[in-house]
């Protein structure tokens, strides 16, 4: 996975930032996750999708979709595509 070259060049560990954030969110309020199967869906989904970046942001918004995927409110920003 490739990730921002300033992070990178400032030696911010991207992937433990990201783990972090993700484990903060699974520890939080249940009802804010989506259901496993749901996020499984959804990540497949961007798998595939022409919108993903190698670093595993979405080109549509930004966001990572690991992180955006397992709340239950995320919505896909192109089309709806995770519906
Ligand atoms: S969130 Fe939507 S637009 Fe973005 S990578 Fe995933 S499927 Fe593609």
């Amino acid at each position: 996975m490739r990730y921002c070259r300033i992070c990178e060049s400032l030696g911010f560990d991207v992937t433990k930032h990201l783990e972090q954030a993700l484990e903060r969110l699974e520890r939080s309020d249940p009802s804010r996750l989506a259901s496993e199967e749901d996020y499984g869906r959804r990540l497949s989904i961007c798998a595939q999708c022409k919108e993903k970046l190698p670093d595993g942001t979405c080109k549509m918004c930004g966001c990572y979709v690991v992180l955006r995927a397992r709340m239950a409110e995320g919505k896909c920003p192109y089309r709806n595509q995770w519906r």
